[in-house]
C-alpha cells in the first residue's frame, strides 16, 4: 500500500531530530523538520539532508519544540546554514515575543536572533501558519493547520497557556541552561532485569516538572488517513488534555492513531497511563540512545507495552542493552508486542505508515 507519512527518527544521541515526510502522489513531499538534537547531531542532519532529491529539498516547516540543548543545539547550526534560508518556508517555535510577560531583551536569543534577522541575514519566515502568533492550545477551540494542495492537517496538542506562562516567567533561566547545554554526567548504563511489566508500570514516579519541557509544542499530524504523535518532551497531562479535546470535537472517546513518537525520550515522568490511554497507536517511536538520563525508563516502556493495541511495534532509534532487553520472546510472546531496531548505528528508526488506514478522518 503507499506510504503516506514516513518518519525518521535520526540517530540524535539523547536528543530529538525528526524527519517528517507526507508523500503526495505526483509532487513532492510536504516535509516538516522537528528539532535538531545536541549540537553534535548538525554533521548527521547535514548529511541527512543532502541525501535529499536534488531540486526538491524543501522543508515546508522547522519545527523547535523547545528550548533544551538536546533539541535546539544542532538546530541552531541548521538555522545558519545555507540550506535553511534556501529551503525552510517557515519557522514554527515560540520565543521570547510569544511569551506575555517576558519584557526584558535577552543578549544573543541565539535562535530568535537569526529569524529575525538581528545577526545580519534576512528575515526568516516565523510561525506564519499561526499569524506570527504563538504555537499553544486555547481552552475554547482547537489550533490547526490544514496545509493546502494535499498536504497534512496539524492540530497543536501541546503546550497550554499555563505552561507558557510559566515559561515566560523563567526565559531567563531557561535561555542561559539551553545555551550552555546539558551537563553531559551520568555513569555507564548497566540496565537491569525486566520481570514483571505490571509491577515496573506501577511504580510510583514523580511526574516531569521541567520548565521547558512543559512548553514544548507537541503536534497530531494527520495525512491521507494516516496519523502521527509528534510530542517533543510534553507533560503525559498536558498531551492527555490535548488529545482528549480532540477526540472530543470528532465525537469519540479516545483517538485511534498510527504512531505516537513518545514525549521526553520515553522517560517515566512523561509516558503516562493517562497519555497513552488517549490515544493507541499502531507504533511507539522511543529517541534516545541512553546518554547521561538512561532513557528510555523502564516503566515507561512498560505502560507502553501494557497500554499498546495487540500487535503493536516498538520502535528504538538506537539499538543498545537497554532497548535491546525489549526484544526477549517470553516478554513479547505473552504481551504480543513486537520491536524495530535501526538497519546500524547510523540508520535511525524509520517508520512507513500507509494511507488510508485511519479511522479518525
Ligand atoms: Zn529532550
Amino acid at each position: 500500500m503507499a506510504t503516506a507519512i514516513r518518519i525518521e527518527a535520526l540517530p540524535a544521541r539523547l536528543g530529538d531530530c525528526l524527519l517528517v515526510e507526507c508523500l503526495r502522489p505526483g509532487a513532492v513531499p510536504w516535509r516538516m523538520l522537528v528539532d535538531g538534537g545536541p549540537s553534535d547531531t548538525w554533521p548527521v542532519l547535514e548529511a541527512r539532508l543532502a541525501r535529499l532529491p536534488e531540486g526538491a529539498r524543501q522543508i515546508d516547516v522547522a519545527v523547535v519544540t523547545h528550548v533544551d540543548s538536546d533539541h535546539i543545539g544542532g538546530f541552531l547550526a541548521f538555522v545558519r546554514s545555507d540550506f535553511a534560508h534556501d529551503q525552510v518556508r517557515d519557522f514554527w517555535f515560540n520565543g521570547r515575543q510569544h511569551l506575555e510577560g517576558v519584557r526584558s531583551i535577552e543578549q544573543g536569543e541565539d535562535l530568535g536572533a537569526v529569524l529575525t534577522g538581528t545577526t545580519g541575514g534576512a528575515v526568516l519566515p516565523w510561525n506564519e501558519a499561526y499569524g506570527g502568533q504563538r504555537i499553544a492550545t486555547t481552552s475554547d477551540r482547537l489550533v490547526e493547520v490544514s496545509v493546502p494542495d494535499d498536504g497534512p492537517h496539524i492540530t497543536v496538542l501541546s503546550p497550554d497557556a499555563t505552561r507558557l506562562g510559566t515559561l515566560a516567567r523563567t526565559w531567563a533561566t531557561v535561555l542561559k541552561k539551553a545555551r550552555d547545554g546539558t551537563r553531559e554526567i551520568g555513569g555507564p548504563d548497566r540496565p537491569r532485569k525486566l520481570g514483571d511489566l505490571e509491577k515496573l508500570a506501577a511504580q510510583h514516579t514523580p511526574k516531569d516538572d521541567s520548565v521547558p519541557n512543559g512548553s514544548s509544542i507537541g503536534l497530531l499530524v494527520e495525512h491521507r488517513g494516516a496519523s502521527v504523535v509528534l510530542a517533543g518532551d510534553g507533560f503525559g497531562d498536558v498531551l492527555a488534555d490535548g488529545l482528549g479535546a480532540v477526540a472530543a470535537s470528532r465525537g469519540v472517546e479516545r483517538l485511534d492513531i498510527d504512531a505516537f513518537k513518545l514525549p521526553h525520550h520515553g522517560s517515566r515522568g512523561n509516558v503516562l497511563a493517562r497519555m497513552l490511554a488517549a490515544a493507541p497507536a499502531q507504533h511507539y517511536v522511543f529517541s534516545s540512545n541512553g546518554d547521561t538520563f538512561h532513557h528510555p525508563d523502564d516503566a515507561a516502556v512498560a505502560r507502553t507495552v501494557l497500554a499498546a493495541p495487540h500487535g503493536a511495534t516498538l520502535w528504538f532509534n538506537y539499538r543498545n542493552a537497554r532497548t535491546e532487553r525489549w526484544a526477549a520472546a517470553d516478554l513479547r510472546k505473552k504481551h504480543g508486542y513486537r520491536v524495530e531496531y535501526p538497519a546500524d548505528a547510523t540508520a535511525g528508526a524509520v517508520l512507513e505508515l500507509p494511507a488510508g488506514q485511519s479511522r479518525m478522518r
